[in-house]
Parts: C-alpha cells; structure tokens; sequence
C-alpha cells in the first residue's frame, strides 16, 4: 500500500519519481487524510485529469482548460471520498481523451515507468493513471475508457484495468466526467491487482440519478443475478467456465512476443479446467473505422462548447480580419486552445455529421456498431439487456457459447517514445486501438491483466509487459474480474 503520510514519504513516492514519470500533473501537496472507515479507508487513489475535482484543476491536458478548477466533484470523486479514499492528485492524459499513446498532452508526454532507462510510451489517454499505479505512487487511479484508454495503458504499464459494463459508472455528462463521446465513454479503475480494481469498482458501482446515461437500478439487479447464478453454478475452482477465443483478434499487426504467452495463458487455463471455444466475430474487422467515425462525431459536437466566450480559455481576436469579433475570438480561442489531435478529429467528425456525408459516415458506423453488438450477442450464453433479439433467460443456446472472450489486450508491448519511433506511432497509432474498440462499441465490460508470471519464458523484448483482456456480456462485471483473476 502506498503510504505517505509523512512529507518525507510522500516527496520519496509522489513527487521525486513523478519528475521522471510525469503522471501527475496536480498533487494534493498535503493530502487530507480522508475519513478511516468505508470499503476504501487507507487507500490512496489518482484521478484522471479529465474527471472535475473541485480541489485541484481539471485541465484534460489542453491548453483550452488550462486554468480550470471545477466548482463540484464528479460523482465517482464523491463516491471514492466518501468510501474513505484520499485522492492524491490528477493524473496526465491525452487532451480529451483523444490519443493511444499519451504523447497528445500539454503537460509532455508520460514515461512508461517500467523501465526509465529506454523511455517508452505508457499508452493512452489514461497513460498518468496506469503510470502512477505501476510505478507504485498510488494504490489505485480513476482513468476513463471511450476506445480503450483504460485496459491500453495498463497492458503496456503491466498493470490491471478495467473498464465496466457503459453506464454502470457515472459519468454525470453534464458536471462530472469532461465529455468525449457520450455513448462510448466509461470511468475505468486501474489497480496494481485485480482484487483491487474490484474493491474501487465495487465502491463506485452506483446509480445515479443525475447521469441520464446511467443504467437503471432494475436493468442492474437483473444482470447481476444472471451473472451470480452462472457464477455460483462454476464454483470457487471455476472448472467449466467457457472461453471463447476470437479468430479476428489475431491480425497481422499483431507481434509474435504477444502471441507466444497468450497461447501459454490459453494451454494454463485449459489445464486449470475451462473449455476453450474458438469463436468468430465478423465484424470485427470494420469496428476501427465505425469507432473512429462515431468518437469524432461526438467529439466535434461535445467540443462546440469551448469557445472562448461561454467556456475555455480566451484568447484575444487578431487585429487584421474580415471576421466579427465573435467569430474572431472563437477562431483564435479554439485554434489556439486545441491540440493538433483533437483540431483533427473536430475536422473529421464535423464532416462526418455533415448533409452531404452523413448518410455514408455517420450513419455507416451506426449500422456496423449493431452489426458488432449482434456479433457479441451471439456468442454469449448470457443475453444482452439491451437487445429484444434474445429472450433475457439468461439460457445457453447452441450459437450461443461462451461465458467470457479471452484476447491479447494489444498488438504490441510499450512502443519507444524517440522521435524515429514517435514518427511511426502516429500514423499507426489508430492500429493501437483495434483490440479494444470492439467491446466499446458494443458497451461491454472488458478487464486487461498483466502476464507478469510468464515474462520469464520469453526472449528479448517481451520483458515489457504483456496484457490479456477477458470480455464478457453486460452486467457480468464481477463474472469478468473472477476470471482475470485466474490468470494473475
Ligand atoms: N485511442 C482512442 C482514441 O483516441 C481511445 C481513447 C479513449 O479510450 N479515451 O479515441
């Protein structure tokens, strides 16, 4: 447990490895010993930097928020402050959300803390979070997840996260979580182990009234049980869980240093009595184009608002322009406020909202997103509550076969942060993502947990951490973090 409470103690955990690290960008200098009693006495947890605190500034890396602090908490703030955590400081991240690699920030990019010596990437965009936790500077961190930024960062930190089922988390759209897209959007936890995450997820896991995206306390209950029932009938050794292993998520991007352990994982737990089920998913291969198509388009209309006037940071209008001073204050507001990354993606998902093209962009991603889920649906023994397609009986079908997907978590361990390689990782640095998008589109809970057992049994670069996903139908979340914990 990450102890500070001298100031000795916490300039030797917090602040002397973040001038190497640079996951945090805010500390609570003097955290406020929270109170010592709820399911998180004691623990000291990091939030993303676009999750509003009122104590400390909410900037989601962007020069736009630069000078922003929050009037209230997010609920999920309240809910770890009234279990009796101390939130010790906001964690770095790519400038909304937007980005794979945490390199997007104004606060310079993070260092994956692995091994300081060969600087590489910690992933992205909650990069800080899983930074913070595998560098030991926090028992657990808040990070969000819309495509990944959860489970990605914690595969190439070597560290466990997990993004819930949507809308169990608040989100609070309007005053809590800084919105990137709506309907992807996720809190995620990322802690050093599984028990962990759960203990915070389980503190967090609560409806709320103010988030219109939250799922209903009946539609939770329900899924729950199901999901209980299936557990309960495994038993505590879990013989006869039911795994699927998707044949698309092996695509040629994906390294063979990832490939190796993943097929020892698959022979352990065969041994250890699951029932491997070789799965397809069709669709897999178009969720990367539908995700990025979707998240922009949301991103373009969420981002509106900061226009340098009504919210953001203001910049003065230039002199020498036919346009009005309004016109002329957001342009200079919003072209100087924003990160080339997000300048791009506002490009991009305006034009896919666009007359002209929304009916072969916006709506296109639509359609692959049903065709996604369906996917999902169909190998699932337990059914989606949110699909009338299939009776919520929670009954095995014959199509219908797995309890849980297993897959590599991502394509490839912690890329360099040198330029050559920095270079290369933009243009591919959407590829990074293809693994995880998947079970964003289709809303479900997915959990990535480091291989550190099987590090010894690979050559050469594979020392970096490797992650694995375990996915499951919606509502299984405690079902899902039962079987990450099968292969810490
Ligand atoms: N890398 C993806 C993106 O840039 C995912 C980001 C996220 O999950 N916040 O959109």
């Amino acid at each position: 447990q990450a102890h500070y409470s001298t100031q000795q103690a916490l300039r030797q955990q917090l602040v002397e490895p973040n001038a190497t690290v640079n996951a945090f960008v805010n500390l609570a200098l003097s955290p406020k010993i929270s109170q010592q009693t709820g399911r998180l006495a004691g623990l000291n947890i990091a939030v993303k930097d676009n999750i509003a605190t009122k104590e400390l500034p909410t900037t989601c890396s962007s020069a736009m928020l630069k000078d922003f602090v929050s009037p209230f908490d997010a609920t999920c703030v309240q809910l770890l402050k009234s279990s009796g955590a101390t939130v010790v400081g906001k964690t770095n991240c790519d400038e909304f959300g937007m980005g794979s690699l945490n390199i997007h920030s104004i606060h310079g990019p993070v260092v994956n803390p692995f091994d300081t010596t060969d600087p590489r990437s910690a992933g992205g965009s909650s990069g800080g979070s899983a930074a913070a936790v595998a560098a030991g500077m926090c028992d657990a961190a808040l990070g969000t997840d819309t495509g990944g930024s959860v489970r990605l960062p914690a595969s190439y930190c070597g560290v466990v996260g997990f993004k819930p089922s949507y809308g169990l988390i608040s989100r609070q759209a309007v005053w809590g979580v800084v919105s990137y897209a709506d309907s992807l959007d996720c809190v995620g936890v990322l802690g050093s182990d599984v028990a962990i995450s759960l203990r915070v997820f389980e503190a967090l896991c609560e409806y709320d009234p103010r988030d219109p995206t939250a799922a209903p306390p009946e539609i939770r209950e329900d899924a729950f049980a199901h999901a209980s029932t299936r557990l309960s009938s495994l038993g505590s050794e879990m013989t006869g869980l039911r795994i699927g292993i998707p044949q698309e998520y092996f695509p040629k991007e994906l390294s063979q240093e990832v490939i190796e352990p993943f097929r020892q994982v698959i022979l352990q737990l065969k041994e250890q009595g699951a029932i491997i089920v070789p799965v397809s998913l069709p669709s897999t291969s178009y969720a990367l184009s539908s995700y990025y198509v979707l998240a922009s388009a949301e991103a373009s209309s969420n981002l509106a608002r900061y226009d340098g006037i009504q919210y953001g940071s203001y910049v003065r209008p230039s002199p020498s322009t036919d346009l009005s001073i309004t016109a002329n204050v957001y342009a200079q507001s919003r072209s100087q406020g924003f990160g080339a990354e997000v300048q791009k993606r506002m490009l991009l998902g305006t034009y896919a909202l666009s007359a002209d093209a929304f009916d072969n962009y916006f709506l296109q991603a639509q359609r692959v997103r049903q065709m996604i889920k369906n996917d999902f649906d169909r190998v699932f023994s337990m059914s989606n509550y949110f699909s009338d397609a299939v009776p919520s009986d929670g009954s095995f079908t014959a199509a219908r076969q797995v309890d849980v997907l297993l897959h590599p978590s991502a394509i490839r361990t912690a890329p360099s942060l040198s330029i050559n390689e920095k270079v290369e990782a933009d243009l591919s640095s959407y590829v990074q993502d293809v693994l995880t998008v998947p079970a964003s589109l289709a809303g479900l809970p997915a959990v990535s947990v480091p291989l550190g057992k099987y590090e010894s049994a690979v050559k050469g670069d594979t020392r970096w951490p490797i992650g694995v996903s375990v996915v499951g139908q919606w509502g299984t979340d405690r079902l899902v973090l039962k079987v990450g914990r099968l292969l810490e």
